[in-house]
């Protein structure tokens, strides 16, 4: 994984449009000598908009990558999908309590994956956290809160050594009747990465995919060579607002997590689809996790997985839980992490060596109003 300074869009956007389109220009004058044109394809999947970017010589086969890069997502969706009944992820799910099970290659992948930041998490990362999200999903549906023994009931299905697998035989074991496996903190990350996979199948290395908040990159746009995809970090409070942090990167993952999209409000309090396995609860605080990994599998748990090691301790004691959260993040490699929590109706960030364009005292002012942060692909076109 490689990160740069991307100065180039941040100086573009100071000095105003007639500069930044004279260099549009520039650069696509450069993609042609390349003999390389940009596309943009995007298709609903897995309950998101997939966005797929990326450098190819013609129609015809940009056309023909992209179909087959939708494909591939959209028959991972079919593994994985705990909404899909007949997903191979849910049949395996229905044996619960039973022998071993033979899985398919991209099932163990992405379970081996999540049993790994499982581990390297402390259980914060749990993919057996299914019957638990279960009642929170009905509890956003009613606006009413879980039971608290039906909750105690679904914990006791939930933890990461409850799942064997076997790497040899490429088996899956859910040793407790009633258990129920659920990717969604993890598929769109693994799904972004297989994607540029297949786009390189199809000689196209150049290449974005986004999956909501879920980013896989590979090689760097023809224009930005030694550089990377410029992708902004942007704080929501104001939508009309400049994303102030941008990052380039190339041959990486980014994601973002946190109860920006998803969550509930009942009595007063704000309940996020982020989940702690240790006490069922739904974290409350407001909190925004963005992390930066060599590939969006990683990414993508890790940053699901630092929410939780953020809520742990409780806002009011936050700064615990960061430590923890920072050092999950330092105990892997080529990670970097920005987790911000509101505070008091304040923002608080701590980024952990996170790449920014800017001067850091500008990019980290304390703010009053309640604060979204999320990732936008800082589109150049
Ligand atoms: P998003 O789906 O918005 O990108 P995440 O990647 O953080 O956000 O995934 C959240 C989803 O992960 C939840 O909707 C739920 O399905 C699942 N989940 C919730 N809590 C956990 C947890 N502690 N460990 C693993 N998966 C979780
Ligand atoms: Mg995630």
């Amino acid at each position: 994984m490689k990160l740069f300074r991307g100065s180039t869009v941040c100086s573009l956007a100071m000095v105003g449009f007639c500069i930044f389109a004279a260099a549009q220009c520039l650069s696509a004058l450069k993609e042609q000598k390349q003999g390389l044109r940009r596309f943009e394809f995007t298709e609903p999947h897995m309950g998101t908009m997939f966005k797929i970017v990326f450098y190819a010589s013609n129609e015809s086969s940009a056309l023909k990558a992209s179909r087959a890069a939708f494909n591939r997502i959209a028959g991972l969706d079919h593994i994985m999908s705990d909404y899909q009944p007949s997903s191979e992820l849910m049949r395996l799910s229905e044996l619960a309590g039973g022998p071993p099970t033979r899985i398919s290659d991209d099932l163990y992948g992405v379970m081996s994956a999540a049993q790994e930041i499982a581990q390297k998490s402390d259980g914060a990362f749990d993919i057996t956290i299914g019957p638990v999200v279960r009642l929170w999903r009905r509890a956003r549906r009613q606006h009413e809160l879980p039971e608290p023994a039906r909750l105690a009931q679904a914990l006791e299905l939930v933890g990461h050594e409850k799942l064997r697998l076997d790497a040899k035989a490429r088996t899956a074991q859910l040793l407790k009747p009633g258990m129920l496996l659920d990717l969604g903190g993890i598929a769109k990350g693994y799904a972004a990465d297989e994607t540029l996979r297949v786009l390189k199948g199809y000689g196209i290395d150049r290449a974005l995919v986004a999956a909501g908040g879920d980013i896989a990159v590979g090689e760097p746009p023809p224009d930005m060579e030694g550089n990377g995809w410029t992708i902004a970090v942007a704080s929501l409070d104001s939508p009309a607002q400049r994303p102030k942090r941008y990052v380039a990167l190339h041959n990486a993952g980014i994601s973002t997590s946190g109860d920006l999209e998803q969550h509930v409000e009942i009595n007063g309090t704000r309940y996020s689809h982020i989940v702690d396995p240790k006490s069922g609860r739904a974290i409350t605080g407001r909190v925004s996790v963005t992390v930066i990994a060599p590939d969006d599998t990683t990414a993508d748990a890790l940053a699901t997985a630092v929410c939780v090691l953020g809520l742990e301790r409780g806002l009011t004691v936050c700064v615990l839980g960061l430590e923890r959260g920072l050092k999950l993040i330092q105990s892997i490699p080529e990670t970097r992490a920005l987790i911000c929590q509101a505070k008091n109706s304040e923002l608080q960030c701590s980024d952990w060596h996170f790449p920014a364009t800017r001067d850091q005292s500008e990019l980290l002012p304390k703010r009053r109003r309640p604060i979204r942060a999320r990732l936008v692909l800082f589109d150049r076109s």
